[in-house]
């Protein structure tokens, strides 16, 4: 196993990673997540345990909750923190099992149109207990459409509504969606899973001010370990808690607790700060110089960490594109395009994120040398081979996290 580790260690050094939901993690992180915490049993919360030998544990699991709040400006009387979901979809689960009776109606953005799994897709235990009313972005503006999602919402009258996506590039008004909250008497659940560490870096808005609960994954523009965290105002605490555990989950991981607590750490200095609006910089150059070269970036540009390009608009499929940069050592993953002609398997277009090339210092310079490179091959003028040779050269300079 330790040559299959050194050599994906070698594997993520040399390529260049647009994948939006990938990152690499601190030394710090990464050495918390390998600690002796994972040799522990503390089903339950601090003070309140099943097994004896917690004390260092619950200390653990405080200082987190408290990084957590302290990191989103939340008052503690006002909100709480659940921080022992092992994953971003379970979260959303525990979530949901705590807040919407089986059987009720939820909404959530459709896959298809960048939503996530976990918001009731057809292939997610989500959709088995509860169902589901989809919205979808404009066909024109490739945007959502608050006045549609405000009349549709009004005839469907869910429980709870989640904001929140996978393959969206804009800005979402959690104000608006707020309103449609409450016209219609929904629980608003944001699920920032891709973007909490630009709201975290204040370049994008924060859905606290209007949400009732949030849900992140903790290993996407946050940087940390693999994990998540549950938000919710205190109303919604002991539903959640007990949701968490013994709902769903046992003993929680508390090295990956310990982990989150230092990605939370990390992302409240200074540094974080520049990253995230790095991270965004980025976007938008690439974005930008991909256009300038002729290619369709779906809603026409982006406002976050990620876009998704067109690639079908050229006559090329998904797969081939993603295979095509794959050789050339340049990592994206095929997505689909809002009302995409083709099937989810070899959809229409690629999703292209910048959080990961970020964390290695490339900037706005480097990133229209990315766009040549990935317009070149995709339109067949760049060979592969050589274009390999030149991403190992230009990722030497650009270490991974130690
Ligand atoms: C990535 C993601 C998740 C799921 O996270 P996992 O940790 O893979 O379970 C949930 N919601 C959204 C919006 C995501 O992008």
């Amino acid at each position: 196993m330790r040559a299959l580790i050194k050599a994906e260690e070698h594997r993520q050094a040399g390529v260049i990673n647009l994948i939006a939901s990938e990152n690499y993690a601190s030394r710090e992180v990464r050495e918390a997540t390998g600690s002796v915490l994972t040799n522990k049993y503390s089903e339950g919360y601090p003070g309140r345990r099943y097994y004896a030998g917690n004390e260092v544990v619950d200390e653990v699991e405080r200082l987190t909750q408290e990084r957590a709040l302290k990191l989103f400006k939340l008052n503690p009387k006002k909100w709480g923190v659940n921080v022992q979901a092992l994953s971003g979809v379970p979260a959303n689960f525990f979530v949901y099992s705590a807040l919407v009776p089986p059987g009720e109606k939820m909404a959530g953005q459709a896959l298809d149109q960048g939503g996530h799994l976990s918001h009731g897709s057809k292939v997610s235990l989500t959709s088995k207990f509860w169902r589901w009313a989809h919205y979808t972005v404009d066909r024109k503006t490739e945007i959502l459409d608050y006045g549609k999602l405000t009349l549709q919402m009004k005839k469907e009258k869910p429980k709870l509504i989640v904001a929140g996506y996978s393959a969206y590039s804009r800005e979402l008004d959690f104000k608006k969606f707020r309103k449609i909250a409450d016209s219609c008497g929904a629980i608003l659940m944001v699920d920032m899973a891709h973007f909490a560490g630009l709201v975290a870096g204040g370049v994008y808005p924060s859905p606290f001010p209007y949400a009732d609960v949030v849900t992140t994954t903790t290993h996407k523009t946050l940087r940390g370990p693999r994990g998540a965290l549950i938000f919710f105002k205190k109303e919604y605490e002991d539903a959640i808690n007990k949701a968490v555990f013994p709902g769903g989950q046992g003993g929680p991981h508390d090295h990956q607790t310990a982990a989150i607590a230092v990605a939370l750490h990390e992302a409240t200095q200074p540094s974080f700060k520049k990253y995230a609006h790095q991270i965004v910089k980025n976007a938008k150059v690439l974005a930008g110089e991909l256009k300038k070269k002729g290619w369709r970036i779906v809603s026409g540009g982006t406002d976050n960490h990620l876009f998704l390009l067109d690639v079908w608009d050229k006559g090329i499929a998904g797969k081939d594109a993603e295979k095509l940069l794959e050789s050339a050592g340049i990592i994206v993953n095929r997505n689909g395009i809002p009302y995409d002609s083709r099937s989810p398997f070899n959809p229409s277009g690629i999703r292209i994120g910048t959080p990961a090339v970020t964390t290695r210092g490339v900037k706005e310079k480097e990133m229209a040398r990315i766009a040549e490179w990935v317009s070149g091959i995709l339109k067949n003028n760049l060979d592969p081979k050589k274009v390999k040779n030149e991403v190992s050269r230009f990722v030497k300079k650009f270490p991974c996290p130690k």
